[in-house]
């Protein structure tokens, strides 16, 4: 048996190999830049450039990079050796501070969304010592973030550390408010569970949808799915078991904190939960887990299936980010308290994010939305496209008696009032039995489940941290002129909760009804689709708030809402084209050959005895002749419907368009399939079905 703790992070220049390899000068220089931001000094930077490569090298590594998170979605690197050649016709490795602190790759062919011209195409990229280096393979790894020469993001990480600054900022002001002088930082922490899909190598190579698309794009319904409920969480099959073992230990290898593992509802799907950590750390940590997910699949026989929605009718996939507020000294913000002002304190902060996720429901929808994640909110089994917050019953209570001045149940005072009444103790288990809300209060933290399990969690992590802040911004302003600090408070909390209950829902999320209310009696947003969406990043409100905490520039703004509807146009536009071509040299000749086939036996029926009957033969004949023709008809519309895409102005009406005409297209045609596939013989079939692809890891 090993010992996790022997080999735990082995692969990450972490604080212990720090403190162990630099001088106590460097070391405590540095640690000033990890936790308190301050600038690094070049002679510094230099010191930790030649520890790091030394232990790299010690470690087998050759190679260096600078590690970003482009907005395609998926991490970047490019490999620079560390050899230097030296003058006996020998080289050395050699690695500076200044090639650690900034990398210049040219990164013209990666999204810019305008912000950047190709002659400037040399974006650069910026170490963040907040998240440590790691070696990967026969490479030392830097986390960077990733700017144009003009300064502006072209990535994910460079937002996300900007929002985790203004929630601070924002987040101390208010500490301050309440007496706690000696808080020096408020970090957000972030949990994500990631959910996925294993299936055998084999099979996915035998289908062209999954490897251009990610998921399935024809399939009929296998006789068994979901519906037994015996997956979910039942005995993990030894070939997954093997899988999860080496997974863990390849993560532990890297730092990563994954702690707990299991089946998911769906055949084949199961989840990986690590331990929570600063957001992005966190961030960093499940784009290496996504990524570790997919390289140790292929050493086992078997590929892992991120897309949201891998086979339709059976639960896709998603990311459960478990989000909180912590200070430097360790306190949760989102745990109620034991002192009438702890509770007060809490209190606020929980109002500011029921305030943040009403007032910019728009912004939290939208960073979760792209096409594959499209397929999921909305159907039965995510959560809706709607945002509600479920707080549970009994916090629910607490607020409704706070709004209202009335006797709250659990108090034997007669009416609660911040600041003198200590709020009832809340059981934990109560608040966490919800299981459909999209964002919900689970005891000291808050779950947003909309993530799809493709997402990179930054954009989420993003829009809540900045919401978050300009609540407790305008809270801070008001609290900072108030003459009754108390009376403003009570009357703060008490308006919040007012204005904004109506984005509180203890009920079933994934209820029609419940959409029904939400939109019509609540004046809740339903968008349904990115396209609906995605165009309310620029919307004045928006762009003012994000602006004005410096979280994105207007232009930035302008570029990601403009990649974003790319990735979403070039995603359905590879799906249409992989289904148009698996129907004409796949699926076609298939139910060809296999019409032939019942023809020539009902003739061959026929020659021995003309008496005999060919009714099976006749009847399925004439109906996959059909559907033959029927699968021709439909393939030339969305091939149409395709084309038309050319004329659309610009990218917003192209994913219009795509919205519009060619997805139902995409649904028209694989309905005719997946028709014919059930009556073809298997043999003819030329993909793995859904009930092989589901069952095939024994
Ligand atoms: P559940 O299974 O009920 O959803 P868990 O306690 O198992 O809840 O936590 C699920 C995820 O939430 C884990 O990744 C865990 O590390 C994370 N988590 C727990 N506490 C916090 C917190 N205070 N802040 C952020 N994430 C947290
Ligand atoms: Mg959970």
């Amino acid at each position: 048996m090993k010992n996790v703790s022997d080999f735990f992070g082995c692969n990450v220049f972490d604080d212990r190999v720090m403190k162990a390899n630099l001088s106590a000068k460097v070391y405590q220089s540095l640690r000033k830049t990890i936790d308190e931001g301050a600038k690094l000094d070049i002679g510094v930077a230099n010191a930790v450039a030649a520890a790091m490569k030394d232990w790299a090298v010690e470690h087998g590594a050759t190679h260096y990079t600078h590690w970003f998170q482009p907005l395609t979605g998926v991490t970047a690197e490019k490999h620079d050796s560390f050899i230097s050649p030296s003058p006996d016709g020998g080289v050395i490795m050699e690695f500076s501070g200044k090639e650690l602190i900034k990398g210049e790759p040219d990164a013209s062919s990666f999204p810019s969304g305008g912000l950047r011209a190709t002659f400037e195409a040399r974006g650069y990229t910026a170490w963040d010592p907040t998240s440590y280096a790691f070696i990967k393979g026969n490479t030392l790894c830097i986390p960077t973030a990733f700017c144009s020469y003009g300064g502006e993001a072209l990535d994910k990480k460079t937002p996300l550390l900007r929002s985790m600054e203004a929630l601070n900022k924002q987040a101390i002001r208010i500490l301050h408010l309440f007496g706690n002088d000696d808080v020096k930082c408020v970090r957000t922490s972030v949990g994500p569970e990631q959910e996925y899909f294993l299936i055998t190598k084999e099979m996915y190579e035998q289908r062209r949808d999954l490897q251009f698309t990610g998921r399935t794009l024809f399939g009929a319904r296998p006789p068994k799915g979901q519906e037994m409920d015996d997956h979910y969480f039942g005995v993990i099959k030894p070939r997954v078991a093997a899988y999860m073992e080496e997974l863990n230990e390849e993560l532990w290898k890297l730092g990563i904190l994954a702690k707990t593992e299991h089946n998911e509802v769906a055949p084949a799907q199961h989840e990986l939960a690590p331990i929570y950590t600063t957001t992005n750390i966190a961030t960093d940590h499940n784009q290496l887990t996504m990524e570790m997910m997919q390289k140790v699949a292929a050493k086992h026989g078997l590929v892992c299936l991120l897309h949201e929605k891998p086979f339709a009718g059976v639960n896709g996939s998603g990311k459960h980010n478990n989000w909180s507020l912590t200070t430097d000294g360790g306190v949760n913000l989102l745990s109620p308290g034991e002192t009438p002002y702890e509770n007060a304190q809490f209190l606020l902060f929980l109002c500011a994010v029921i305030k943040a996720v009403d007032d910019y429901q728009d912004l939290l929808r939208l960073s979760v939305a792209t096409a594959g994640n499209d397929h999921r909110l909305g159907a039965n089994e995510a959560p809706p496209a709607v945002i509600s917050i479920f707080l549970g019953e009994e916090l629910h209570a607490v607020l409704e008696a706070i709004e209202t001045g009335t006797p709250y149940a659990g108090t034997e005072k007669t009416q609660m009032k911040l600041g003198v009444d200590v709020l009832p103790k809340f059981n934990r288990d109560t608040t966490d039995r919800n299981r459909t809300s999209p964002f919900a209060f689970t005891g000291n933290k808050f779950e947003f489940r909309m993530l799809g399990s493709s997402n990179s969690i930054a954009c989420a992590n993003i829009m809540l941290n900045s919401a978050v802040a300009e609540s407790l911004k305008i809270y801070a302003d008001r609290l900072e002129k108030a003459e009754n600090f108390e009376d403003v408070l009570h009357e703060m909390i008490r308006k919040t909760i007012k204005d904004h209950k109506h984005v509180i829902f203890n009920g079933n999320g994934y209820d029609d009804t419940w959409i029904k209310e939400a939109v019509e009696e609540r004046g809740l947003l339903n968008y349904r689709t990115t396209p609906d969406c995605m165009p309310h990043l620029l919307d004045e409100k928006n762009v003012r708030m994000l602006t004005s905490h410096k979280v994105f520039s207007e232009a930035e703004l302008k570029s990601r809402c403009e990649i974003m509807l790319e990735n979403y146009c070039k995603a359905v536009l590879i799906e249409a084209n992989t289904m148009i071509d698996m129907a004409k040299t796949e699926i076609v000749p298939a139910v060809s050959a296999y019409v032939l086939e019942l023809a020539n036996t009902a003739a061959a029926k026929k020659a021995v005895d003309d008496s005999i009957s060919c009714g099976y033969e006749t009847k399925l004949v004439r109906n996959l002749a059909k559907l033959e023709e029927q699968i021709a008809i439909k393939t030339d519309e969305l091939e149409e419907a395709v084309m038309k895409l050319q004329d659309a102005e610009d990218v917003e009406a192209e994913a219009y368009r795509i919205r519009d005409a060619v997805l139902g297209k995409m649904g028209e045609l694989r309905a005719a399939c997946d028709e014919a596939e059930a009556m073809t013989a298997k043999k003819y079939w030329p993909f793995p079905t859904y009930g092989d692809l589901l069952f095939g890891v024994k």
